[in-house]
């Protein structure tokens, strides 16, 4: 397995004192701090070249870190080496006897994958194995070269949905270790809408955007710290050089991002060049939402559009731009779409909520929220054969940790190769 140091843990006991010293005497910077509930503790981090230390404060007297403090006084507490695939370095550590205080991954800060090693395995090093999440204190941006076109992997930050929702009919004991949940029953989830770049410069999907409220970021547990426009930034763009939108269907974490509210409160097309095009069926459903799917439709998303004239509607499966098709797969939505892409002889898929994890690969693993999942099944495993078959480049919208990779199936078992 490869690893790379990434922090090494220092518990404290008196937070106050020792910003005294890593921050003021060693004049250190120390980031903004992080709670992880799971833990019971509070994290600051101080970047040191490569890797940082990570003070680690207790906020509750059953946390470890409280109990590590009362044991053993303050200090060195673990070492953490990140890891590409921590669901394969656990698998290799157990294959080989190694003890482990976490058989599973569980959520850590900053939305990683995180498990321990017990120190008795590691000479008396408690270790920490950690898979971290594209867009943390690293890039959010992903480049890859599609024939003539570029795509480039962007992200408007994470929120949280019901991990039991999120999975269907799977149960808990086996959707957790693949996609673990936090306090509150939720996984993490990104919002990666994905630029092509052509003949025209189009944006797939934008993300949640800034116009929900507290309450609203409080329930879905939003972090958009690092959002779409530090995204833009990072791969050198503006919301002025996209030409087209496209949209895979208007719910709230993919069109949140079509509009933006200005100085005066009105709320317009967020990208100012552009034009919007999405699936007319798609359109009906969201501008007359129904008891079922009315909470995930807001008519600020995407009726500013059709105000200001830059509103696209389009009936069939057809190309967009040159070498961008769409391609209704139904299920999550009745008009739900991905977005085909394919230059110099090689595929590229946008799949959205037909598979929004690399966690839903598995057949029957649907979302609880869509409206037709036989639909979505049958998509989905017509999909799996061609991508495998083709070497489709497969985009996953709300991965928290692997934005793109390609399907292989063995023995009738599917899995990721992050790409
Ligand atoms: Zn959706
Ligand atoms: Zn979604």
């Amino acid at each position: 397995m490869r690893a790379v140091l990434d922090h090494v843990g220092v518990a404290v006991k008196d937070l106050a004192a020792a910003l005294a010293f890593y921050r003021d005497a060693l004049g250190l910077d120390v980031e903004g701090a992080e709670d992880v509930a799971s833990q019971r503790v509070r994290a600051h981090f101080v970047p040191v070249g490569g890797a940082a230390l990570e003070l680690l404060e207790a906020t509750a007297a059953d946390s470890p870190i409280a109990k590590y403090v009362e044991k053993r006084g303050p200090g060195l507490h673990h070492i953490t080496l990140r890891v590409e695939d921590i669901n394969a370095a656990l698998a290799q550590l157990k294959s080989r006897g190694v003890r482990l205080i976490d058989e599973q991954p569980r959520p850590g800060a900053e939305h990683a994958l995180v498990a321990f090693i017990h120190p008795s395995a590691a000479h008396g090093v408690l270790v920490e194995l950690k898979q971290a999440a594209v867009a943390g204190r690293q890039s959010s941006v992903r480049r890859f070269a599609l024939g003539d076109l570029e795509l480039v992997s962007v992200c408007d930050g994470f929120f949280h949905l019901d991990g039991g929702a999120m999975f269907g009919v799977v149960p808990k004991p086996l959707w957790s270790a693949r996609a673990p949940a936090d306090d509150r029953n939720r996984i993490t989830m990104a919002m990666r809408p994905l630029i092509v770049r052509g003949a025209r410069t189009m944006i797939i999907d934008a993300g949640l955007g800034d116009k929900e409220n507290a309450k609203f970021a409080e329930i879905y547990g939003v972090d958009r710290a690092r959002n779409l426009d530090h995204s833009l930034a990072e791969a050198g763009l503006s919301a002025d050089d996209i030409d087209i939108v496209l949209a895979t269907h208007l719910h709230f974490d993919h069109a949140g991002g079509f509009t933006m509210r200005d100085a005066s409160g009105r709320v317009r097309p967020r990208f100012p060049r552009a034009q919007y095009v999405v699936r007319r069926g798609e359109w009906e459903d969201a501008t007359h939402p129904h008891e079922r799917n009315k909470a995930s439709y807001f008519a600020d998303n995407y009726v500013p559009l059709a105000d200001a004239g830059v509103l696209q509607l389009v009936d069939e499966d057809q190309t967009i731009m040159p070498g961008v098709r769409v391609q209704r797969t139904g299920g999550h939505t009745t008009h739900h779409q991905m977005v085909v892409i394919e230059s110099g002889g090689k595929t590229a898929a946008f799949v959205a909520d037909m598979m929004p994890t690399t966690a839903h690969l598995p057949g029957p693993w649907i979302m609880g929220y869509d409206l037709y999942p036989m639909d979505t099944l049958a998509a989905k495993n017509a999909f799996v054969k061609d991508a495998v078959a083709n070497e489709t480049l497969v985009f996953f919208e709300h991965d928290p940790a692997t934005p793109a990779g390609y399907i292989k199936e063995e023995h009738g078992k599917r899995r990721v190769v992050p790409a």
